[in-house]
């Protein structure tokens, strides 16, 4: 059975990378309509400040001749004023020339705001085809890295497909039932590794006897919270304490304890077979007070020692540090 649970290992990671090709057929289709939907913005923009434009300068040039026409009615205005012989024709010709003022103004003050709104329109285009330009670059540009992924993720689901139904030809047909009933229930996640009595899918905990029977490699089975076919990891080492953290932790080594620390930080009496293998403190940096110490502790050495060191009372045993 241990063989048959690590052939659906094996299968499971084939269908780990076909659920990873499938999705990229679904992102990539997805990522490149939200591109799409962005370009067709930047276009619609563009092109709304190009067809007011057009239309900007259709304007002008409407009111361009309509001021033209004006010109000459003016003229003719003119011309007719100094012919008219009478009261009532003059009138007529006064009447006329207020109309063509009136109109030429408002004539005057629609080309002022046409000739402003193309200045506008103009100075807004440039960019907006700027952005149109980079816009069509990024979107053809993602369009062929798209086209690419899924050409490539279509063949990678198609091949582990074959490889998936090769392999399950080569396993008992009741037990790769197991496998594809599983993956079909569960999109292709058939397998649930389990480690420390939990499952890994579900996190659920695994009754102690399920989690020791599962151990044993003995048959197949399934979670019984998500139902997908359960395989045993065994759980990781427990870390490895550093060497450091190590020797923080053991015990300190029965060594015998200094009785102590004199005023000046010198180590107190003890004698030299019981005095622990390490470097005294640096000296106090008095001179004055250097050897107070050495000469207290040479006080309370024990009297074998004491007697020998007694005879050169200047020089104790070790020099003191520097
Ligand atoms: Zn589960």
């Amino acid at each position: 059975m241990q063989e048959v649970i690590a052939k659906f290992i094996e299968l499971q990671k084939l269908e780990d990378e076909i659920i990873a090709a499938e999705r990229i057929l679904e992102e990539g289709p997805r990522q490149l309509a939200e591109s799409q939907e962005k370009l067709d913005g930047v276009r619609a923009a563009h092109d709304d400040i190009a067809s007011r434009l057009a239309e900007a300068r259709a304007g002008l040039k409407v009111l361009e001749e309509e001021l033209a026409k004006l010109k000459d009615l003016k003229e003719g205005n003119r011309l007719r004023a100094t012919k008219a012989n009478d009261e009532r024709s003059y009138k007529a010709v006064l009447s006329e020339q207020d109309t063509i003022k009136k109109l030429t103004g408002e004539n005057e003050e629609g080309t002022l705001t046409a000739m402003e709104e193309i200045d506008r329109l103009q100075e807004a285009l440039p960019p907006a085809a700027k952005l149109l330009k980079e816009s069509e670059a990024a979107h053809a540009k993602l369009s062929r890295t798209v086209r690419a992924q899924v050409t490539e993720a279509e063949a990678a689901v198609s091949s582990r497909r074959g490889v998936i139904d090769g392999m399950l030809a080569t396993i008992d047909p009741a037990a790769a039932e197991h496998f594809v009933n599983s993956a079909k229930a569960h999109n292709g996640k058939a397998m649930a590794p389990v480690t420390e009595s939990t499952c890994l899918a579900c996190r659920m905990r695994i009754p102690p006897q399920l989690y020791n029977e599962l151990q044993g490699h003995t048959k197949i089975m399934l979670c019984p919270s998500c139902a997908r076919i359960m395989h045993f990891v065994p759980p990781p080492p427990k870390e490895e304490p550093s060497a450091k953290s190590a020797a923080a932790k053991r015990p300190k080594k029965a060594a015998p304890k200094p009785a102590g620390r004199t005023a000046e930080g010198w180590p107190a009496a003890v004698p030299c077979h019981a005095r622990p293998q390490r470097r005294l403190p640096p000296a106090p940096p008095s001179p004055a007070n250097a050897l107070r110490p050495w000469r207290e502790s040479l006080s309370l050495r024990p009297w074998h020692l004491s007697g020998r060191l007694r005879s050169r009372p200047s020089r104790p045993q070790t020099p003191p540090p520097p």
